[in-house]
């Protein structure tokens, strides 16, 4: 059986290893629940960006909402790459891991004065701006630190992603960018602010995306803008396209990373603007299939095998000890996440339902799945990397997980797990 997600991720008889190392000595090892990750895989998405770009101006931003880790950070900082972050925290994270904010670009709806601050005293390389009323609060902030501010206008292309609503960015009902109309009107208005520097155009679509088309399409209503924003004297540097590449969670078929620039440069090259520098934002395909989280069974509930009765509506549980706290994607956008065990036993197993233990319905982490489980059993939630330790939460007062980076030979735990006492440190009694 192929697995989805890393080429780093194999079963070797019943045992399934990261990068060669065991993930069930990983999590008796380190506890669960547990996020694993393959510095090699990050590392090999990376360059499969970089290779498919070299030659030509660009810069790769690893979009860290994805997974803000530092030791994350510092692996993309040492391969060469830019950050896009999306608040002051974020750049307070990029600077901690060493890395440099000439290649940061500041994205987001919402920014405050103080973060707007904070990123013109770090020399972020550019500001995402997304609304006429943020283009007004940086050139004031700017013109108050006598600094100018480097801007591009996140223009909202208007196009259709085909992926989720809640991850889909580039439409006209979604809040983010400035729209493809006002943009030409925005561009003049940005230009004759004494505060701000015209650099570059960027968008962003949304997430988990799986085909080309629409990142052409973006690319093409992008390039429209650039000509007639150059045609009234203002000079664009940069086109920024985004992240939002897809992975293989279950049997997508996104384009390689490789496919993704080819087509977009063939574009670009076509339209005359091969000389202009490219950036891109991913995030998800950068660390999303580089990582597992471990989870052991804790119990098991057959309703369905043992369901006395018989109207076929009970459901077998198996109760692990993640959650939805740990990995809101099932509960949040209802994704499907592959769960496999990390030493296959023998035996037909039953059809399960893999539930946490907080106290919701939604907390689930796979449905209807066929496993050969056993209490005590640790199982790996696959293509875990991204948009998992990220969004964690401590509801029910669960401390989250830790984090254990392997890299060749070596197993780095990159960040211990919460400790209790922590989670109500700021509380006070009255
Ligand atoms: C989230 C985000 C990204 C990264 O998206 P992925 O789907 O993880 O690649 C890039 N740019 C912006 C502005 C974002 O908000």
């Amino acid at each position: 059986m192929t697995l989805p997600g890393s080429p780093f991720l194999a079963r070797r008889g019943a045992a399934l290893e990261l990068e060669g190392h065991l993930l069930a000595d990983l999590g008796r090892r380190f506890g669960t629940p547990l996020f694993v990750y393959s510095r090699q895989a990050m590392r090999a998405a990376f360059q499969a960006y970089e290779q498919a770009l070299s030659g030509r101006a660009h810069l790769v931003c690893y979009a860290m909402k994805a997974n803000s880790n530092l030791a994350v950070l510092q692996t993309f900082a040492r391969a060469g790459a830019g950050f896009d972050i999306v608040s002051g925290g974020e750049l307070a994270r990029v600077l901690a891991a060493g890395g440099d904010p000439s290649r940061v670009v500041f994205s987001g709806v919402g920014k405050t004065r103080a973060e707007m601050r904070q990123a013109l005293q770090a020399g972020v390389r550019c500001f995402n701006v997304e609304s006429e009323g943020e283009l007004e609060r940086l050139n004031e902030e700017a013109l108050a630190m006598g600094r100018r501010a480097p801007v591009s206008l996140r223009v909202n292309p208007d196009v259709d992603a085909g992926t989720h609503p809640y991850i889909s960015t580039g439409l006209k009902a979604n809040k983010f960018g400035i729209a493809h109309g006002r943009a030409l009107a925005t561009y003049q208005r940005a230009a004759s602010l004494p505060g701000l520097q015209v650099v570059g155009i960027d968008c962003h679509i949304g997430s988990q995306i799986t085909q080309l088309a629409p990142y052409l399409d973006a690319l093409d209503r992008l390039l429209d803008l650039v000509e007639a924003v150059e045609a009234v004297g203002i000079p664009i540097h940069h086109v920024d396209v985004g992240g939002g590449l897809g992975i293989t969670y279950a049997d997508e078929q996104p384009p390689q990373a490789s496919a993704l620039v080819a087509g977009l440069l063939e574009r670009l090259d076509a339209r005359g603007h091969g000389q202009r520098e490219l950036l891109f934002e991913p995030g998800r395909s950068l660390v999303g299939n580089a990582g597992v989280l471990l989870t052991e069974v804790l119990y098991l509930k057959p309703g369905r095998d043992e369901d006395a009765a018989g109207d076929g509506l009970g459901k077998n549980f198996c109760i692990v000890d993640a959650a939805m706290n740990d990995l809101v994607r099932p509960a949040m956008y209802d994704a499907f996440m592959a769960i496999e065990p990390c030493v296959r036993r023998a035996g037909p197993g039953s059809t399960w339902d893999v539930v946490g233990p907080v106290c919701e319905s939604g907390d689930w982490l796979g449905r209807d799945r066929p496993l050969a489980v056993q209490p005590g059993d640790i199982l790996a939630v696959l293509s875990a990397g991204a948009y998992g330790m990220a969004m964690a939460s401590n509801y029910n007062t669960r401390p989250r997980a830790a984090e254990v980076m392997v890299d060749g030979a070596q197993v780095h735990l990159i960040r211990e797990r919460e400790a209790l006492s922590s989670l109500f440190a700021q509380e006070r009694l009255i």
